[in-house]
């Protein structure tokens, strides 16, 4: 369903109201339902077509018989819907805007150009799945023109992982972008502030118009849904609100007390209640404020955090923290620094503890066991720590790979 076609060789664009031809001067009357019919060709395969105005009141040419071969062949409705609403959007945020853009060696759904004409952007609606290499190839053609392509896709496909994608699921209005779209969350951190980037939708429109405008802008991220298959892929972040919290004056203390996340289990050996120690939480104890949690699957930490528990947490049967120490994991094939079991000792594994669960190490293979609320809530501080410790800690915790959730 194009938006454009020649009209006795002029282009016209049923987007516009004058048709793209103010000079002529042209109006909708002056090509749809006119007797004699007015002379309109395609602009790919150059068969005649005629003026038309779908169900939803949205205007378009249509080839009077079908071609052989045109790339406007197989055009849905909602590709073309999706095409006027970018325009529209465009239009009004004051880019310049060319549907159905065509260039020596590359075409665009809807070719946008920046007040200032130095910034172009192509917006291509794919509905179908398509080809990595036809993708990139369209890609490299852009590039080549100075022009930047963002993917309006169905799906969040492996090959737009890496490249500028919206993720737009439905398949009629209202148009939402579901997917690759993130607001964020400020957090401390003892290297100072940070964000975290938390997986978000909104409207197709307001998210073009930002994106426009420049309040949405794309940065490499790692969604909290993610699996370990999927280093990183490019998503649409607000980022000068957050670049403006970042670089906010951060008051660090020099020491701070953290407090230890356990994570309660029942012992797949002697089914008895047990605590494994899976992180630590810094706080400034004058303030309350808690700052980025940091994982103990390194060894180091759990071996640090052990030392600084020890005369601090008393473990008993109300809190049963096993012992924290060297092990070996037939499983893994390795010795390790691990929790084990309080009552018999046994090691839990850091497969079981930290693979392939999102934070706060929720495993859905396992049902959590029933702790009673005054076990659960004692206040676990251990500290004070050099803020230059914590620094490390951090370092070595996003040192280690996340593994993947293996079923026995
Ligand atoms: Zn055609
Ligand atoms: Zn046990």
């Amino acid at each position: 369903m194009p938006l454009t076609a020649l009209r006795n060789g002029d282009l016209i664009d049923a987007s516009r109201p004058d048709l793209g031809q103010p000079q002529l001067p042209l109006s909708w009357a002056d090509v749809y339902r006119r007797r004699p019919r007015a002379d309109l060709r395609c602009r790919d395969c150059g068969t005649p077509m005629c003026a038309k105005v779908s169900s939803l009141k949205l205007r378009f040419f249509a080839h009077l018989r079908r071609p052989a071969t045109c790339v406007y062949n197989g055009e849905t409705v909602a590709h073309h819907q999706l095409k006027t609403l970018i325009a529209e959007v465009a239009r009004s945020a004051g880019w310049d805007v060319e549907v159905e853009a065509v260039g020596p060696d590359w075409r665009a759904d809807v070719l946008t150009v920046s007040p200032e004409g130095d910034e172009k952007i192509a917006w291509e609606v794919q509905r179908s799945p398509i080809a990595a290499g036809i993708a990139e190839e369209r890609m490299l053609r852009h590039d080549k023109a100075g022009v930047t392509t963002i993917w309006i896709a169905r799906r969040n496909w492996p090959w737009s992982r890496p490249v500028r994608t919206l993720v737009v699921a439905g398949s009629s209005e209202p148009w939402v972008v579901s997917g690759r779209l993130a607001d964020w969350q400020p957090i401390l951190h003892p290297d100072g502030r940070k964000v975290q980037w938390n997986s978000s939708s909104a409207e197709l429109r307001s998210v073009v118009r930002q994106i426009l405008l420049g309040d949405l802008t794309c940065h490499k991220w790692k969604p909290p849904d993610a699996t370990w298959r999927i280093p990183f892929e490019l998503g649409w972040v607000p980022l000068q609100a957050a670049d403006t919290w970042c670089n906010a004056e951060p008051q660090l203390p020099e020491r701070l007390m953290a407090r230890l996340e356990l994570k309660w289990t029942t012992c797949y050996r002697c089914d008895q209640l047990t605590a494994a120690v899976v992180g630590l939480i810094p706080i400034d104890p004058s303030t309350g404020r808690e700052y980025e949690a940091i994982s103990t699957q390194h060894e180091k930490i759990l071996d640090r955090v052990w030392s600084d528990m020890r005369g601090v947490i008393n473990r008993s049967e109300q809190l049963p923290i096993g012992v924290i120490k060297r092990r070996s994991s037939k499983q893994m094939g390795v010795d390790y620094v691990s929790n084990g079991c309080y009552s018999c000792d046994t090691i839990l594994g850091n497969q079981y503890l930290y693979g392939a669960a999102p934070w706060p190490w929720e495993n859905k293979h396992r049902i959590e066991p029933e702790v009673p609320d005054a076990v659960r809530d004692q206040a676990l501080l251990i500290g004070p720590l050099d803020i230059g410790v914590l620094r490390k800690m951090l370092r070595q915790a996003s040192s280690v790979r996340t593994i993947p959730w293996l079923p026995h």
